[in-house]
């Protein structure tokens, strides 16, 4: 079976920036998901179409095709108020939108009564290098389909 929209993947994967392993699926723990629903970043699941158990591949994804470029105007100053006592630069943080939904961010530095914050995900701007390994796919469910992700 290849991978095709709706089908549900297990795979193997490690991901390296700049020659440093920045992320890996553990041993007997695959990640698993539902092509063609956005679930990973566009530039692994284009490289996964048509694949099949068993294959490897190494996937390079441009910024453009995984977390986004770098915006330089994503820094904002916040009031030093906002935060608890201890502040730690390069910590994620987490805002809440007028929709509800959940902005991360990072403290970039700290000035006196203001906060620097960036808004760019961790990995924007930069080149990711997959290792990837197909362990399994199937058909997804009709559960699956509806909610848009694999169970
Ligand atoms: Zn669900």
């Amino acid at each position: 079976m290849n991978i095709t929209k709706d089908k549900v993947v297990d795979l193997d994967y490690k991901l390296t920036v700049h020659n440093e392993v920045i992320d890996q699926s553990e041993p007997g723990e695959p990640l698993v998901y539902l092509h063609g629903h956005s679930n990973i970043i566009p530039g692994r699941e284009k490289a996964l179409e048509g694949k099949t158990v068993g294959d490897s591949m190494q996937v390079t994804v441009t910024p453009e095709e995984g977390y986004g470029t770098r915006d330089p105007d994503a820094i904002e100053d916040l009031s030093r108020e906002d935060f608890d006592d201890d502040i730690e630069i390069g910590s994620t943080y987490y805002a809440q939108a007028e929709d509800g939904s959940v902005i991360p961010f990072t403290v970039i530095g700290v000035d006196g009564d203001s906060v620097k914050v960036g808004f760019n995900p961790p990995l924007a701007g930069e080149t990711l290098h997959f290792d990837v390994k197909v362990l399994g796919v199937r058909d997804a469910t009709a559960e699956e389909l509806d909610h848009g992700h694999a169970h």
